[in-house]
């Protein structure tokens, strides 16, 4: 986060925001800009990525589910928008630990002991880490102690949109993105990896709730996309996973989509469409 600490100081706050007597190297300056920086960038690239995805992917046919709720999109939206808010306090205070320079993050190739191919392995590292972390910490919060007072918020989503991807239970949504957090503290990272890698992953979630259901027929069984994830909405204990089938498979949990199987949820509207016009 220095990087982009430096370019908001350089750019905004040091020109037109902050008093010049304090100093770009202020802790105080530091955590104020840090969670700035953490609610504008996560907000826009979630109504960004949302919006885009919501108009131009996600099939608004899946609003006439029985199980879509009224006013659901605004549902997600604010809840989204207020878990952004609250799990910012801890980020930046995880944000701010890096920028001191306690991470294993670094600026150049040459840093990395493998050179480019430890780049590529750190990146496939970073996935199946924060992928095995995210499936454990999220059949925990499955876990009866746990799924009332927290992930419950997630599920009463049972036809997502892509809003429902960052909309949880603040507290919920941020021991799921630890595993991201984690990571560069434990192994090295090059630091526009891990902020490519961090874009990617909102990303990734918000197309695992956007209702486009078809996967390259290899990658079913491998990738865990939308198809497998709506299932988890409907069917709880299954396909916990965030990127890859890999842990469902290890931990039991896997359930091959309905929707690839013509009992998803389009097949459902298509069937209640065909009844009411037969019965017309
Ligand atoms: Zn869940
Ligand atoms: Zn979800």
């Amino acid at each position: 986060m220095d990087h982009v600490l430096n370019i908001a100081d350089s750019s905004i706050f040091t020109p037109y925001v902050y008093p010049a007597s304090w100093s770009e190297e202020g802790a105080l300056r530091q955590i104020v800009s840090l969670w700035l920086v953490t609610n504008l960038g996560a907000v826009l690239l979630f109504l960004g990525c949302g919006a885009l995805n919501f108009y131009y992917v996600f099939d608004h046919k899946l609003m006439m589910h029985p199980l879509f709720l009224k006013n659901q999109v605004k549902q997600e939206i604010e809840l989204s928008i207020i878990s952004i808010f609250w799990m910012s306090f801890p980020t930046v205070a995880i944000f701010f630990w890096e920028v001191q320079g306690n991470s294993k993050l670094f600026d150049n190739i040459s840093e990395s002991s493998l050179g480019w191919p430890g780049v590529f392995l750190s990146i496939a590292g970073f996935l199946f880490f924060t992928d095995m972390c995210i499936y454990w910490i999220h059949r925990f919060l499955h876990h009866k102690s746990t799924y009332k007072h927290l992930h419950k918020q997630h599920h009463i989503f049972k036809i997502p949109t892509p809003f429902a991807s960052h909309a949880f239970h603040p507290l919920d949504g941020f021991l799921q993105s630890l595993p991201y957090h984690i990571y560069p503290f434990i192994f090295p990272l090059h630091k526009a990896v891990y902020l490519s890698l961090f874009v990617f992953v909102n990303i990734w979630t918000i197309t695992i709730h956007d209702g486009d259901y078809r996967i390259p027929g290899p990658l079913i069984c491998l990738i865990n996309g939308a198809a497998h994830h709506v299932d988890h909405h409907l069917f709880f204990n299954y396909n916990y996973g965030q990127y890859f089938t890999l842990w469902d498979r290890i931990g039991g949990s896997y359930r091959h989509p309905s929707a690839l199987m013509g009992k998803g949820p389009h097949d459902h509207i298509r069937k209640l469409m065909a009844e009411a016009a037969h019965t017309q």
